[in-house]
């Protein structure tokens, strides 16, 4: 299988006091297109850190980070955006949309900032709108929108550059029971739609069986990745 990010050995220090703090120790995890990891651990174990390396948000202190082939460490800051533009969607907690702009404008100015032409951001767009449900509110504010069809905009805006990978942190921490059941059955169906390979942190186990493996952080280092169950065999990376 494809390698669509590949983590080795990684390192990832912040300056502490006098000393250092490794928020990532040594992690090394590779995952393959279309995989769905679970990435779970107590709060302060690295897990954002880990995704933040990965998302090439920023530079591990040693190690090698690869995404989609690219080798992420060793690229000047333009280099690191421009991976970050082509290859990387990325989902956190708290949707970030923009409260001026409508469900479908949100998406398409994100194609927009790449450069890409608008006509083709619209189609892009409307199709990725109705993928995750909203094509009814497509014309909708941000505040016109329940909080669950809000974290559906942020994940469909996510895959309009039609990233290699999908970095999602705590996608349900704001979301009732039944709305985070929604959102990750989502991210279950797009990395199965368009081949992503998604890292998902979550405190959520209960919906872990929807992955296709986890892994466990802890004081910056990670565990071998599990099976998470009940998901289909797939091959290993
Ligand atoms: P998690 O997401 O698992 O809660 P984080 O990756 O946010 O963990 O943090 C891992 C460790 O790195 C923690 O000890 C945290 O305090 C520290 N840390 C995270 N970001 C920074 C930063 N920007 N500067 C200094 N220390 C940080
Ligand atoms: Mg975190």
């Amino acid at each position: 299988m494809d390698t669509a990010l590949n983590l080795v050995n990684v390192t990832l220090e912040y300056p502490d006091g006098d000393g250092t703090l490794k928020a990532l120790d040594r992690v090394s995890l590779a995952l393959g297109a279309g995989e769905f990891l679970a990435l779970v651990g107590p709060s302060g174990s690295g897990k954002s850190s880990l995704l933040a390396v990965a998302a090439a948000l920023i530079r591990p202190t040693s190690g090698v980070v690869t995404v989609d082939g690219q080798e992420a460490t060793g690229l000047r800051d333009a280099g690191l955006t421009a991976l970050r533009r082509e290859k990387v969607g990325i989902i956190f907690q708290q949707p970030n949309l923009l409260p001026s702009l409508t469900a479908v404008d949100q998406l398409i100015l994100a194609d927009h900032l790449r450069g890409k032409p608008l006509a083709a951001a619209r189609r892009r767009a409307a199709e990725l709108l109705e993928m995750v449900g909203l094509a009814p509110v497509r014309n909708k504010r941000p505040h016109q929108l329940s909080g669950g069809q809000r974290q559906r905009v942020n994940v469909a805006r996510a895959l309009m550059g039609r990233p290699a990978v999908l970095l999602v942190d705590e996608p349900t921490a704001a979301l009732d029971h039944e709305r985070s059941g929604e959102i990750v059955r989502l991210l279950r169906e797009v990395t199965d739609e368009f081949s992503v390979a998604t890292v998902m942190v979550t405190h959520d186990t209960e919906f872990v069986p929807l992955t296709d493996a986890v892994a466990t952080m802890r004081d910056g280092r990670i565990s071998a990745r599990q099976p998470s169950g009940s998901a289909p065999a797939r091959a290993s990376s």
